[in-house]
């Protein structure tokens, strides 16, 4: 596969000593991964007990490649009777092994499983790019690593769960159900698989329908660890399966990630179900740079809130909100860092940021970055050059930007970025929490005390201070108000799968 790039001509940034407006005076050569080491099958079916069975009626969709259009594989379109099929295996894993299992016999599975992660990540990290467009050095480095860390870090606790919550005593919930969205498909599965299975559950996760491919790799990994049949069942299909297997009676635990939209119609379909229920939805978080912070260090932090992973991001550091006395001087750093990126072939090592993930989310992205020029504000894109396949989007920032605009209020998920100002703590406190979301924020500042202060005033699950999209397995993820509600990561995330009554008690 090749992807047609000119030689970029974006300027230097100042630092470099150049002209006001100079070339780049080099350019990267292209430093595609090779994917000849992996092996994507003509055609996947649904992973039920340990097995790809077709779905019953037999019935496929598609799956390409975003920064092609080429097709890569076909995969299963589950219909009810096959959710009915899954729950059941997975209820029967569950009452027959899994939950029996001792804690150290699970954590033996469960370290085992990140291994062979590990072992194969450049095979996870190939696929995971070519599925879903993000740049080979963000599955790389984040995803696929991340995954394998999620997967360490709940075997630890597999065994150690009397220890974790004292007084209480903790009980698997039963069969989980798990709905992730595609912008990071592989890890989004280990933050909903390895607590649940260090806690005794059982589960059957669906991927999106666009990103189907890593959560199928898994599946084999899953056999090469010898995983007892029914504990991990994947099923591929569109939004109405889902629905199905949430609301089937016999799932006792939901997860999803996606849309606030989905969120609240699940919301509301499990309303007086007893299933336990965590929602981490949609975000539009404040990125908030005082006059102290070191600008340098506050671009980098920037450009990664907004354009890692094209944008494609729950937490990404959309708003960004700069003290009045050094807007100017930011702006112009920002402008010429943006001339640096190299957007344009995910698997080209080079590549800052990639493919969009489909031709409805780049429709998206595009209507909202129009309304953003309709209702008046300045947008900035550099002059970049994009592949003529694919669908790729330039980095957008718009200046201007009022906090009634559209690009400043709504989830865009896509590579742009609206700048505000503000002049004191408050009112960078008042703008940044005047959203309906409440997922993450950013705060960059020297002053120690104003970073409490701030941290303390904005509505949002998660602030980093001086730094931006940072994640750990040890530390809680999940919002507020429209961002939805549990957590996942560290201790939190282990008790969205537990029941934890008290000690002596009969249990939920
Ligand atoms: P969705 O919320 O529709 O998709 C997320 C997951 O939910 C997918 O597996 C999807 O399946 C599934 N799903 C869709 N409809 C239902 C339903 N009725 N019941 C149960 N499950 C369902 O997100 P979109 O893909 O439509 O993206 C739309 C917007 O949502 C994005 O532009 C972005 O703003 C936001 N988003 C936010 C994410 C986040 O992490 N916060 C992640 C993804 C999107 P299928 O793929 O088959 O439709």
């Amino acid at each position: 596969m090749t992807l047609t790039k000119k030689p970029s001509a974006s300027p230097a940034p100042a630092s470099w000593g150049l002209a006001a407006g100079g070339k780049v005076p080099w350019e990267y050569a292209a430093a595609p991964e090779t994917t000849d080491h992996i092996t994507i099958r003509r055609e996947y079916g649904l992973f039920i007990g340990n097995e790809f069975t077709p779905s019953r009626p037999k019935a496929t969709f598609e799956v390409i490649n975003p920064a092609t259009e080429e097709p890569l594989t076909r995969v299963a379109k589950a219909s009810r009777a096959d959710v009915n099929r899954a729950v059941a295996t997975a209820r029967r894993a569950y009452s027959t092994t899994w939950s029996r299992l001792p804690g150290t016999e699970r954590a033996k599975y469960l370290y085992r499983i990140a291994r062979i992660m590990q072992e194969r990540s450049r095979e996870f990290a190939v696929v995971e790019t070519m599925n879903s467009g993000k740049p080979i050095k963000e599955s790389r480095d984040v995803d696929v690593p991340l995954a394998a860390a999620h997967f360490f870090y709940y075997a630890g606790w597999a065994d150690k769960l009397d220890y974790a919550f004292p007084g209480r005593q903790p009980r698997p919930l039963g069969v989980a159900a798990q709905v992730i969205p595609w912008n990071f498909p592989l890890l989004m599965l280990a933050w909903k698989i390895a607590p649940a299975l260090a806690c005794g559950n059982t589960v059957i996760l669906k991927p999106a329908s666009t990103t189907p491919l890593s959560a199928y790799l898994f599946a084999d990994v899953v056999r090469q660890a010898e995983l007892p049949p029914g504990v991990v069942n994947i099923i591929t299909g569109p939004g109405e399966i889902g629905m199905e297997l949430v609301k089937h009676p016999d799932v006792n635990k939901v997860a999803f990630t996606g849309s606030t939209a989905v969120g609240k119609m699940i919301g509301r379909a499990l309303a007086g179900s007893r299933k336990k229920l965590t929602l981490e939805l949609g975000g539009k978080a404040a990125n908030i740079v005082f006059d102290d912070a070191p600008l340098d260090q506050a671009i980098e932090g920037i450009i990664n809130g907004i354009y890692f992973n094209q944008g494609e991001v729950c937490c990404a550091g959309s708003r960004l909100f700069v003290q009045e006395s050094v807007y100017e001087p930011l702006l112009d750093k920002l402008k010429a860092r943006l001339g640096t990126l190299r957007v344009g072939d995910p698997l080209d090592k080079n590549t800052d940021v990639g493919a969009i993930n489909s031709a409805g989310q780049l429709a998206k992205v595009q209507e909202l970055v129009q309304s953003g020029i309709e209702e008046g504000a300045e947008i900035f894109q550099p002059d970049c050059e994009l592949p003529t396949r694919g669908y790729f989007f330039r980095p957008t920032l718009f200046t201007g930007v009022s906090q009634s605009h559209r690009i400043a209020q709504e989830e865009i998920f896509g590579p742009v970025l609206s700048v505000l100002t503000f002049r004191t703590p408050e009112e960078a406190v008042e703008k940044a929490n005047n959203t309906p979301y409440g997922l993450s924020a950013g705060v960059w500042t020297e002053k120690g005390s104003l970073i409490f202060k701030m941290i303390a005033a904005m509505r949002a699950g998660v602030v980093w201070a001086n730094t931006f999209n940072r994640f750990d397995p040890t530390s809680p993820f999940g919002g507020y108000k429209e961002s939805g509600y549990g957590r996942e990561g560290g201790l939190h995330g282990l008790a969205a799968y537990l029941d934890l009554s008290p000690a002596g008690s009969n249990g939920r």
